[in-house]
């Protein structure tokens, strides 16, 4: 077995996640030498596929699972990779500028919504408010054969759909174009990490090993099993949630169209999507089901999976709970019969028909081959289903859980790992030059920015 070159960084896994550290550690880091290993052959095979997510770029403003707290966050993480895509002029080829809206349907949540417009302004001054008639000219599907009162939410010409795997090649492209020695390792699956006496670390592929000074784990659920291999992370469990989707055979809507949350329910109320891989038909999902896998599609390796499930009373706790709810108890035998063969779609429909009424069942198709593995994290100390991501870090060693919005938050955590990195390892983030292309507020934030100063000054 070769021991190669010392390198400064390895990234383990090849998604959006480690993509986009490894753009940045390239681009704004006087780090030199950076190794990525993706055990599949291309970048994105898994949940950064625009087959497996909704292809979402969740700014807030219309996910009404989250709080305004949440949303600002999301705002922040969303408009780096919204600014990545306008600054290295990704437009109409990654991201897509598009409309989108927030849909309330019956009297309990349009008053909901109105609530939440005021509230939200002030986050996305944006955001209009589209009545029944405006939609019938602009959506007209969300209002033909309705009975119920509706309003809607939305935004124009927004950057809301992006080609993660797309974004990922290209941050693998701008980090090969830097003067520094990138090796991008494709079709090596690391096995192991192992910290040395010296303070390095080798890691060891199926193929070979390197030494590495620093280590950053974007392997998904594999993650958890990593840091658990080197004794961290003891406290963290995964419940791996499927989630798949429907189409329709042809394009019924031109704008995404998010649903209101209920607010009993730990995962997002369905939302219908203009799909980029389908000709921009109409795609609708997902849905949140457990399934015993790691890895969608792909082999089962059971003795993984039961490491990553680490099921002890701690766990069967969190289990229990969400059981004894009657609402999440209704939802997972929902969202289990919407997977099977026969029963699926009539299950399926009447949450799609929320959106389009007049959608029937022969219109939907299950997406077959479609649809990812969310690795939600189980607090085993607080007994809680966490719903965000998570991080381990530990000297010179990170390791990312990634459920959704994962892939929108891909450039915010790359910023605070390539920072970690850089202190750990003695090396420099140029702050300024990441803020110039990274963190600028985006062109039409901007706009509203100066068009409000002008309507104040005028005033
Ligand atoms: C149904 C669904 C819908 C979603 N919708 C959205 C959305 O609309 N917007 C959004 O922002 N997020 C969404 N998400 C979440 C988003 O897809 C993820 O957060 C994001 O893709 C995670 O990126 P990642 O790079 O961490 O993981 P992945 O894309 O899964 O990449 C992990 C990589 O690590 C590699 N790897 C694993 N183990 C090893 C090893 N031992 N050696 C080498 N390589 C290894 C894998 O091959 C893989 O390429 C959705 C998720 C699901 C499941």
């Amino acid at each position: 077995m070769l021991i190669n070159k010392l390198f400064d960084t390895a990234i383990i896994g090849g998604g959006v996640a480690g993509t986009s550290l490894l753009f940045t550690l390239a681009r704004y880091t006087d780090i030199k030498n950076i190794i990525l290993f993706e055990k599949y052959d291309e970048v994105s095979q898994l949940n950064s596929n625009p087959n497996a997510n909704s292809q979402t770029l969740h700014v807030g403003d219309i996910e009404s699972n989250y709080t305004y707290e949440k949303a600002q966050t999301v705002k922040r993480s969303s408009s780096m990779v919204a600014n990545y895509i306008q600054n290295f002029s990704e437009v109409d080829r990654v991201g897509f500028k598009k409309d989108k809206m927030l849909l309330a349907v019956g009297e309990e949540e349009v008053a909901k919504l109105k609530e939440r417009y005021v509230e939200f302004k002030t986050l996305y001054p944006y955001l209009e408010l589209w009545d029944e008639e405006f939609l019938a000219t602009f959506e007209p599907k969300l209002v033909e054969g309705r009975k119920e009162p509706i309003l809607a939410m939305g935004a124009r010409d927004q950057i809301t759909t992006v080609d993660y795997k797309k974004l990922s090649e290209s941050f693998v492209q701008q980090a090969l174009d830097t003067d520094k020695n990138i090796q991008m390792r494709y079709n090596e699956e690391v096995v192991k990490i192992k910290r040395e006496e010296d303070g390095t670390f080798t890691i060891i592929s199926d193929t070979t090993s390197f030494r590495v000074k620093s280590v950053v784990v974007n392997a998904g659920a594999y993650s958890l099993l990593f840091a658990q291999s080197m004794g961290y992370g003891k406290e963290y469990a995964i419940l791996p949630i499927g989630g798949s989707f429907f189409f329709t055979k042809e394009k019924l809507l031109n704008s995404k169209v998010y649903t209101m949350q209920n607010p009993k329910l730990p995962f997002a109320a369905i939302h219908a999507d203009p799909d980029m891989t389908q000709g921009w038909n109409t795609r609708f999902g997902p849905t949140a089901f457990a399934l015993p896998k790691l890895e969608r599609y792909h082999e089962l390796h059971l003795k993984d999976l039961i490491s990553a499930l680490n099921i002890d009373k701690d766990v069967t706790k969190v289990y229990t709970n969400l059981f004894k709810d009657k609402t999440i108890r209704q939802y997972i035998l929902k969202n289990v019969l919407e997977e099977m063969p026969l029963v699926g779609k009539e299950v399926f429909i009447h949450d799609a028909q929320k959106v389009i009424p007049s959608l029937n069942v022969k219109d939907l198709k299950f997406a077959e081959g479609y649809g990812g593995m969310r690795p939600q994290i189980i607090d085993k100390k607080k007994q809680e289903l966490m719903l965000g991501e998570a991080k381990i870090e530990e000297d010179g060693l990170i390791f990312n859980m990634t459920p959704s919005p994962g892939a929108t938050s891909s450039l915010a955590i790359a910023l605070q790992d390539a920072r970690s990195v850089c202190k750990y390892l003695g090396k420099a983030f140029d702050m300024e030059k990441h803020e110039n292309e990274i963190q600028t507020l985006q062109t039409e934030e901007l706009n509203v920015l100066e068009s409000e100063a002008a309507e104040v000054a005028i005033a």
